[in-house]
């Protein structure tokens, strides 16, 4: 990803600020590398269509990029904010093909990124507690209460707080495809909750091969699901 941008913010054009680096990807500048036939054509176009208009540096703020496809794939449609140090812009940046520079484009308005699903994988724990209870220290119904306290305690985080209450473990397909943990002071509360339902011989054996197993630490427990949509101001 480019960090830089040159901007005719009165057109709502951008292109990448052409230094040493080469825009292949995400977080891809490769050092060294010189810019591509094609890009240097882009930017003697660019500043020949937008000569006598006013030029602007704008600096790319990473932490907002969002796409709907994979971190890998090159052929993508991707979105982010660039700032010019006194306005934020919102950037399209579009590579439709390998054997063609990548585009870029200021958007009005404003990218909204909404959660509209967030949930225990029930099934996936089922699954991996299933296959790690081969001495069978855990019974059915143990399994069912652990996921109720799990589920317990997902259902009291106030949607609005979710993302201070969990913390992201990894990026399933997209940025907005997710698999969270809770935090800290979560895994607290879910072990009280066992606690509170069984009888202090089970519930130590519980936490015993919940501890044994690593599940309280890399077990990610949630399904996050986000999506785009665009404010037009
Ligand atoms: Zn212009």
């Amino acid at each position: 990803m480019v960090e830089k941008l040159t901007g005719v913010t009165q057109c709502n054009q951008v292109i990448p600020l052409y230094g040493d680096l080469v825009d292949i990807g995400e977080n891809a500048p490769l050092p060294g590398v010189i810019w591509a036939e094609d890009d240097l054509q882009l930017k003697e176009e660019f500043l020949l269509k937008h000569r006598g208009h006013s030029l602007e540096e704008l600096t790319v703020d990473l932490e907002t990029y969002i796409s709907d496809k994979p971190a890998f794939e090159l052929i993508k449609i991707s979105y982010f904010e660039a700032t010019n140090g006194r306005e934020k812009f919102l950037i399209k940046r579009i590579r439709e093909r390998l054997d063609q520079p990548t585009h870029y484009e200021i958007l009005p308005g404003k990218l909204k990124i909404s959660t509209v699903t967030w949930a225990i994988l029930e099934e996936e724990l089922r699954k991996q507690l299933a296959s790690l209870n081969s001495l069978e220290q855990l019974t059915e119904e143990d399994i069912e209460t652990l996921i109720k306290a799990l589920q317990e305690e997902l259902n009291n985080i106030n949607p609005e707080e979710l993302f201070k209450e969990i913390e992201i473990v990894e990026e399933l397909n997209t940025p907005l495809t997710l698999l969270g943990t809770f935090k800290e002071m979560r895994w607290h509360n879910i072990i009280q909750r066992l606690q509170n339902y069984l009888p202090s011989s089970k519930f130590t054996r519980i936490l015993d091969f919940l501890d044994k197993n690593g599940l309280l630490r890399e077990m990610p427990p949630l399904f996050i699901q986000r999506e785009m949509s665009f404010l037009h101001s």
